[in-house]
């Protein structure tokens, strides 16, 4: 920075001064899509904006000290796995037959590396073992026993799967079994078994992005079903221009190869994230038959969270340093401050 005044400028403007570039870091992070909303009470609501207001503060301070975007989605993803309210670590959904079994992935957008696993059962922080599986491995993606044998040599914290049960979402198991015995399915029933995933997408103070999502996968799932989460392009991507962590139904956004396909239609097509990311999960999903939402961040810090169900905990924070946090449908969640600039042309509209 040659001129100390606009180091000050900077400074005040809430930017950072790393490496090659000035930007402006965002974090934005949400906690599921598809909780159906006569489920809420005031003290979950109460617990779960408080959550996600700590998720956003430990994230953000990571990338206010200047560290990469991959450090502060692990961090900002630790805090939700910790906490009870959310299907991801302590807290995830139970399988059919009674256990836990944990999915995560993280993303570099700056340099395309990616680190997964799925069906993890005895991992506190799915998405820390992730991140070694990117940073200490040739591999993308390690599963159940595998997994948790590198975990082990890697020092990541293990736990007995007792640690991960909550009444709640055993409750919600006991529902579902009833359910399938009695067979006759209601309109609520796929959309009520999705929720509660959480992800983070950032973008660091050298305008790099990252993308993570972590979770139990759905309620009452079976025979190793695993969902989005961890598949790279699925529910997770990033890239130099783009990075997303989706949540819903997550057959449906590995069909649709939903992240991808946002991130593509903004790097390839010039398509604006917001409309790139809104033809996805509000046109392309929906006409598939599936639901859900994302949260999707570009390298200009254009923010975008579409979702077609009633509910998505969803939070973000930038310049200003406060966190924002809303969980319904109808609540403005401030994201319309950061409006997408007009397509140079329409040529690369879908
Ligand atoms: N997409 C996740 C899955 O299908 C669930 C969720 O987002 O709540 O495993």
């Amino acid at each position: 920075m040659k001129f100390p005044g606009l180091f000050l400028a900077s400074a005040i403007a809430g930017f950072a001064s790393v490496g090659h570039a000035d930007v402006a870091p965002v974090l934005v992070i949400h906690g599921g899509a598809g909780v159906v909303r006569h489920d809420m009470t005031p003290a979950r609501e109460k617990a779960i904006r408080a959550a996600m207001t700590r998720s956003l503060r430990d994230g953000y301070a990571v990338l206010k000290a200047g560290k990469s975007a991959v450090d502060a989605v692990a961090a900002a993803l630790v805090v939700l796995e910790d906490d009870p309210n959310f299907n991801a670590g302590k807290g995830a959904v139970f399988t059919h037959g009674g256990s836990n079994e944990l999915d995560a992935a993280i993303m570099d957008g700056d340099t395309l590396r990616a680190g997964a696993v799925a069906g993890v059962q005895h991992v506190k922080n799915p998405i820390l073992l992730a991140r070694a599986v990117m940073d200490k491995t040739s591999y993308v993606m390690l599963s159940g026993t595998g997994a948790e044998e590198f975990a082990k040599q890697q020092g990541i914290t293990l736990v007995d799967p007792s640690y991960f049960r909550t009444e709640q979402r055993w409750q919600q198991l006991q529902k579902a079994l009833k359910e399938d015995a009695a067979k006759h399915p209601h309109a609520d029933e796929e959309t009520a078994k999705h929720f509660g995933t959480v992800g983070a997408v950032a973008l660091d103070a050298q305008g790099r992005l990252a993308a993570g999502t972590s979770t139990g996968g759905v309620n009452d799932k079976r025979w190793g079903r695993i969902g989005d989460s961890p598949i790279i392009g699925a529910g997770t991507y990033a890239n130099s221009d783009c990075a997303v962590s989706g949540t819903g139904w997550g057959e449906f956004y590995m069909r649709a190869v939903a992240a991808y396909e946002i991130c593509m239609k903004v790097t390839q097509m010039r398509v604006p994230l917001k409309r790139a990311a809104a033809v996805v999960i509000n046109q392309e999903i929906p006409s598939m038959g599936g639901s859900g939402g994302a949260i999707a961040l570009d390298a200009q810090g254009q923010i975008s969270i579409p979702f077609n169900t009633d509910v998505m905990y969803r939070g973000w924070v930038g310049a200003d340093g406060t966190p924002h946090v809303a969980i319904y449908g109808d609540e403005d969640d401030g994201t319309a401050e950061f409006p997408a600039p007009a397509p140079a042309d329409s040529a690369g509209e879908p």
